[in-house]
């Protein structure tokens, strides 16, 4: 068993971290106060190539492997979550279906500005009344004469309003399968298609400066050829679009978790009380240590779900455990960050305060911890 990265990983791992330290951290503060979509930082990211990290470079990707990109996605969350779940939301869930399942046509017209970071995607699979349960989506596409009408309304979707959006995918019920179940298409609507609405972004408690946001379709019109791979596909697309993106959260997790650990290292030492610095205490020690021990644990198990991954190999179960356990082990980090900086962690100067608002969505976003205990569950036999 060889646990080293390849030059390649390192070397974007390396980028990554130094732009998270140079370029995001100095920012994360104060786009958290006023909830800014940060669009410049974002550009700059696609000039790097990073927000086309694990697709051919013939598409206009980096041509970088699955673990590649989810190590960048640690780095740049550990610089600042919104700016990781951006990168996130537009790699995993916007760009990688046009390359799974795109026609030749599709991925010719869309992946090349999505790779390059020149334009950003969402996916739209949460409705207001189908969340966990997602395949229970009202969203409806009827076609007639050569044209999808799409009805329907979507919930929380994440980079579906900023200036760079391009357009979103969405789930839509296309018909009724033999045995009674709904036929689930994916549909692809490219921004200002008439009769589709982005709403205003939601106040959040967290994730402030990444980009969530009501959409809702009324008799929008998309052509024939705006699905995605064959009909009625939908509901197996995203199932496959979800195991990799949780392989992505839980990096993303990995990152929020290991800011919390580099600050409260750094305050522990600088802190004194009786006449010493806080971390000379065996109490706060031992927070540390576990800190550290879970932050290692977690990312050995996003590293094995992104290997599966990239051997073709099946990973539905690391995915999700690797989730799982990834953005609980953030929460308890952030929780033990705030504790070790005292009341000081409680005001919004500090960073932690801002981890401990962020942290919680982790455990709900691409799948809640109850959603994950289940899959794992039923690979059991439950
Ligand atoms: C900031 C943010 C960004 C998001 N971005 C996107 C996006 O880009 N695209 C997108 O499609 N969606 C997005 N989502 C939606 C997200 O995936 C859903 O919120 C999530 O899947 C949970 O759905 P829900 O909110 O409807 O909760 P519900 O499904 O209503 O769940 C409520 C509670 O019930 C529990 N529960 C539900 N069913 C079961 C069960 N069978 N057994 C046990 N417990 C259960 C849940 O775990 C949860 O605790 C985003 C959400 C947020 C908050």
């Amino acid at each position: 068993m060889d646990f080293s990265l390849s030059s390649e990983q390192i070397a974007i791992r390396d980028t990554c971290r130094a732009f998270a330290e140079q370029e995001i951290k100095p920012l994360a503060e104060a786009l958290d106060a006023t909830g800014t979509f940060p669009s410049e930082l974002i550009r700059k990211m696609g000039e790097l190539g990073l927000l086309g990290l694990p697709f051919p470079e013939e598409f206009g990707g980096a041509g970088a492997d699955f673990l590649a990109y989810c190590i960048a996605l640690e780095e740049i969350s550990r610089g600042d979550v919104s700016v990781g779940i951006t990168m996130e939301a537009h790699t995993s869930l916007g760009t990688s279906p046009f390359f799974l399942f795109g026609s030749p046509g599709q991925k010719a017209r869309f992946l090349p500005s999505l790779a390059r970071g020149e334009q950003l995607w969402a996916f739209g699979l949460t409705e207001p009344e189908a969340g966990s349960d997602s395949g229970a989506t009202q969203t409806r596409a009827v076609l007639h004469d050569g044209l999808w009408h799409i009805n329907g309304s979507k919930a929380f979707i994440t980079n579906a309003g900023t200036d760079m959006t391009a357009g979103v995918t969405i789930t839509a019920v296309t018909g009724q399968l033999p045995d009674g179940r709904k036929e689930i298409t994916n549909v692809i609507v490219p921004r200002g298609t008439p009769g589709y609405t982005i709403g205003q972004p939601y106040k959040k408690m967290g994730w402030k400066a990444s980009d969530t946001r009501p959409l809702a379709f009324e008799d929008c019109m998309v052509p024939e050829e705006n699905i995605l791979g064959k009909r009625g596909d939908g509901f197996k697309q995203f199932m496959q679009i979800l195991d990799a993106g949780r392989v992505a959260i839980a990096a993303l997790s990995v990152g929020l978790a290991q800011a919390c650990l580099d600050e409260a290292l750094s305050y522990a030492k600088q802190r004194k009380q009786f006449n010493q610095p806080i971390s000379k205490f065996q109490a706060i020690q031992f927070k540390l240590a576990d800190m550290d021990t879970e932050i290692e644990l977690a990312r050995l198990m996003y590293y094995k779900a992104a290997w599966l991954q990239m051997q073709g190999k099946p990973y539905t179960r690391e995915a999700s455990m690797a989730k799982l356990f990834a953005s609980e082990t953030a929460k308890r980090a952030a929780d033990q960050a705030v504790q070790i900086h005292g009341g000081y962690g409680f005001m919004d100067e500090y960073p932690v305060s801002r981890y401990w608002r962020s942290v919680k969505v982790n455990e709900i976003g691409e799948g809640t911890s109850e959603v994950q205990r289940l899959v794992i569950a039923k690979l059991l036999g439950c």
